[in-house]
């Protein structure tokens, strides 16, 4: 097997990664690509963890904007993040990848609570830890989340896998000529004001020095980024 660049990681996926087409919802055959394309990653022999974000079924933001109480629509979107969780181990586990899903709200019937030592223990024996519920906190992200769970479980990056295959100078989608950077320092990307992850997020990594790298989710792009390929963009 090949050298591994990055031993641990910290995988973090939105929500809509598992919609498909309609953006919204959980698609099983999505979830199936998503997870096919988690095991050829995983049988590298890396210890992963996933946050996955919640988007594709409610954004606490949008709830408040309609009128709900910030705190209680961002529980309603924590929550989102556990059912995202729940499709992604019981998928994992049919391609017969061992996962726990560890909640930062506790629902013991369902999952095991968050606790970093057992996460830590999880990973080195093999399993995917799924980090679910965000923080456990409103006001936060599941970037938040990627960022203070990459530092917790002392992943040697954190990897978002996305649509687009790394940062872009401006918007790939709109302009032709838009420039994909391969690395940048935390103070080029604030500077340049590209949007990798929100600001609270951000700030963690860049005063923990946790390398970011964005990349494709599929294609095979996660194990070059793992083997060092140069794939994506390193945000460091
Ligand atoms: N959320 C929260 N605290 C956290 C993490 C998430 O309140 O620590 C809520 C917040 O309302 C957010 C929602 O959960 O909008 C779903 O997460 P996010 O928007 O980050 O998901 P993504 O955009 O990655 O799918």
């Amino acid at each position: 097997m090949a050298p591994l660049k990055y031993k641990r990681v910290l995988l973090k996926l939105s929500g809509e990664a598992l919609a498909g087409e309609h953006k919204t919802g959980i698609d099983p055959e999505t979830v199936d690509a998503v997870c096919r394309e988690l095991g050829a990653v995983l049988e590298m022999g890396v210890e992963m963890a996933l946050v996955i974000g919640g988007g594709n079924i409610f954004r606490g933001l949008s709830g408040s904007a309609k009128g709900m109480e910030r705190s209680s629509a961002d529980y309603m979107g924590m929550l989102a993040t556990v059912l995202n969780a729940l499709a992604v181990q019981d998928m994992l586990e049919k391609h017969g990848h061992p996962t726990r899903v560890l909640s930062a709200i506790t629902m013991q019937e369902v999952c095991e609570p968050f606790i970093r030592r057992r996460a830590l223990r999880h990973m080195e024996k093999g399993r995917v830890v799924i980090c679910a519920a965000g923080t456990g906190n409103p006001y936060f992200t599941t970037d938040t989340t990627a960022a203070l769970r990459g530092m917790e479980l002392k992943c040697d990056a954190i990897i978002k896998a996305t649509k687009v295959d790394g940062i872009y100078d401006k918007d790939p989608t709109q302009h032709a000529d838009a420039v994909k950077y391969t690395s940048l320092s935390y103070d080029e990307t604030l500077a340049r004001h590209l949007g990798v992850m929100d600001a609270t997020a951000f700030a963690l990594v860049r005063d923990n020095n946790v390398p970011i790298i964005v990349c494709r989710m599929f294609g095979g792009d996660i194990r070059r980024v793992l083997l060092g390929e140069g794939v994506g963009t390193i945000v460091h």
